[in-house]
């Protein structure tokens, strides 16, 4: 038989949101006459703007016709789509990027898995704790990471988060060579201000590391101090990728578009000393591992930039930054301690009396029917913390937080 990547071997047995389901799954057959109310995976639930929609039937009768029909594209996206983010998602806040900067993907989970593919496997990694699964998992299956001892790899440099730190994690005592953040926060619902952030980029400088900067939740950003691109940032093209999505931005879990900015400017070293661009090795890595997001979703995302589009993404993050509201105000009220849900979907709650994450979970599920994720299967730090997220309907966050609140009511 075949040997195997063994990195496969080393991985947690169930990925984090599949084992939720699960549980939640297991709960329902056994209350099939209880409602619950999922708060916890990332998923959306308000459908594509009617712009996207008429922009992906007007996509879809091109492909109708020999005349307008379109087969494969550029692998690095359709400079229709390219040039407007240059323009409208960084121009327009003051940012240069250059439209070949910008490869168009089919979301932000592939291309941090896939940006493994040009870095040393020996580069040093730093992430932080908790963190979204997927850093941690992508470098174990590259064989960055290590051995897992007492729910640590042994390779990686954790960057830790806590109500003592407001958790924004300190610079790292030794030098790492690559920086994993993500700003506003998943799962923590934290945003960065311009100065703390300039710090990492400085460090970054200094250390010749390269941060990879995932900006999915930028459109929740309303306060002005509050970075929601690295390239805000002097010096950041030098150092860092943004990753982005459109998926809560607009809706796009379904559809599928994102995209990743690796500046001209961003250099790396071969084993040999000779130096390189970033750009180029991504560019040689897209064109032979990927033939480019669909036509008709990026006809979809580009529908985005319009009046109407940019609005619609202002209205839609809106509706979800109050729900979050809701979420924070709720359980703050009844005395948890509750943080994030401010330029950001994602609240970040612990009960504050040592309870751990699974059994908060537990809690929530049995005694007032909504699913939260555990914190745990975040990071070590996240243990005592579930998160909640402001991705369902209004009507279901607040009857979730009205059970609650009848519950510790007095
Ligand atoms: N980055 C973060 C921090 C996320 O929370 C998610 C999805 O939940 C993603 C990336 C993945 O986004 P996409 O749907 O574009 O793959």
């Amino acid at each position: 038989m075949i040997e195997v990547n063994d990195n496969f071997r080393l991985l947690p047995v169930s990925y984090l949101f599949s084992e939720v389901g699960r549980r939640v799954a297991d709960f329902k057959a056994a209350h099939p006459d209880r409602e619950v109310i999922r708060m916890d995976i990332g998923d959306v639930t308000r459908p594509l703007f009617p712009c996207v929609i008429k922009a992906l039937h007007e996509a879809a009768d091109e492909l109708a016709c020999p005349e307008s029909f379109h087969g494969y594209g550029p692998e690095q996206g359709y400079s229709f789509l390219r040039d407007a983010i240059a323009r409208y998602d960084y121009a327009e806040n003051g940012i240069h990027i250059e439209a070949n900067d910008i490869f168009v993907s089919d979301g932000a989970k592939s291309d941090l898995g896939n940006l493994g593919d040009i870095l040393s496997r020996k580069c040093k990694v730093a992430v932080m704790n908790p963190a979204y699964p997927v850093y941690v998992d992508d470098n174990v299956i590259d064989g960055r990471a290590g051995e897992l001892i007492e729910n640590h790899w042994s390779n990686l440099v954790y960057l830790e988060c806590d109500p003592e730190n407001n958790f924004l994690p300190s610079l790292p005592d030794e030098k790492v060579d690559v920086i994993y953040l993500c700003f506003p926060n998943n799962p923590t619902g934290v945003a960065i201000k311009k100065e703390q952030l300039k710090l990492w980029v400085d460090y970054a400088l200094a250390n010749g590391s390269l941060i990879i900067y995932d900006s999915a939740y930028e459109s929740f950003v309303r306060d002005t101090d509050t970075v929601k691109s690295i390239y805000e940032i002097p010096g950041a093209e030098k150092v860092a990728i943004e990753v982005r999505s459109y998926s809560k931005t607009a809706g796009f879990t379904g559809l599928r578009c994102g995209y990743t900015v690796v500046p001209h400017t961003l250099k790396g070293l071969y084993a040999n000393g000779a130096e390189v661009e970033l750009n180029t090795l991504w560019n040689r890595r897209q064109t032979t591992k990927f033939n480019g997001a669909s036509y008709v979703a990026q006809k979809g995302a580009a529908a985005l930039y319009t009046e109407e589009g940019r609005a619609s993404i202002r209205e839609n993050s809106d509706y979800y930054l109050k729900n979050a509201a809701i979420i924070l105000k709720t359980f703050k009220e009844i005395g948890f301690k509750a943080f994030g849900g401010e330029n950001s979907p994602y609240v970040w709650v612990s009960a504050g009396d040592g309870s751990d994450s699974w059994s908060l979970f537990n809690r929530f599920l049995q005694d007032f029917g909504f699913s939260t994720t555990p914190g745990s299967g975040f990071g070590s730090k996240g243990e005592g913390y579930v998160r909640l997220t402001g991705f369902n309907s209004r009507e279901n966050t607040v009857k979730a937080m009205e059970r609650l609140k009848e519950a510790y009511k007095g």
